[in-house]
């Protein structure tokens, strides 16, 4: 699986051949392959996504690829935006009951995805993945960064900045958690256990 900025971006880069093969050493380039499984995918509220993510084929070795748009996270069956906005609420000290109510989801979900996120080996990755991507976009704000409030705030304080960042030094237009969900390659939450 690669995690692309959006099925549109894919769909250009694929055919100008701009994806590298992600298999080390092989060094082919990807092109169109059909599509994986279509998706539905809850928005926030009651609204549906549906995803039909492309598939891509190394021209070289010829292993296939799942394109995921960073707005969506893999098997799961909510965008990036509702997962991060959970998180983003559990930040503020809110208990899953409560997020789960506001955004009209069953609180053992939420409180999966509260287990997945919050284990401290997870929260160090989201933060260093953050750290790397605002420290290339623009290391001055990565230096003015508050830090130690919490290891969950500190992860979403230093992803929100870099998705800010990729916007204003690159001109990205996708919304802040598909950049989010960009630069953590489909991984907002950790693998579960
Ligand atoms: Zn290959």
């Amino acid at each position: 699986m690669i995690v692309v900025r959006t099925a549109e971006w894919a769909e250009q880069a694929l055919g100008t051949g701009q994806i590298g093969c992600p298999h080390s050493g092989c060094g082919g380039t990807l092109t169109r392959w059909g599509y994986g499984h279509r998706r539905r995918v809850r928005r926030l509220g009651a609204q549906i996504l549906d995803v039909r993510p492309r598939r891509a084929r190394c021209t070289r070795c010829a292993s296939t690829q799942i394109l995921l748009p960073a707005s969506v996270q893999p098997r799961l069956a909510d965008t990036t935006e509702v997962i991060g906005t959970a998180l983003a609420s559990k930040a503020d000290g809110h208990g899953h009951r409560r997020i789960a109510t506001a955004l009209d989801r069953s609180p053992s979900t939420v409180r999966r995805w509260m287990r997945r996120a919050t284990h401290h080996v997870h929260l160090q990755w989201l933060w260093q993945r953050g750290s790397q991507a605002l420290i290339r976009l623009d290391p001055d704000a990565f230096n003015q960064l508050p830090r130690a409030a919490s290891p969950l705030r500190d992860a979403l304080t230093v992803l929100a900045a870099a998705a800010y960042a990729a916007r204003q030094r690159l001109g990205l237009t996708e919304p802040l958690w598909t950049l989010i969900g960009l630069h953590t390659q489909g991984r907002l939450l950790a693998a579960p256990t």
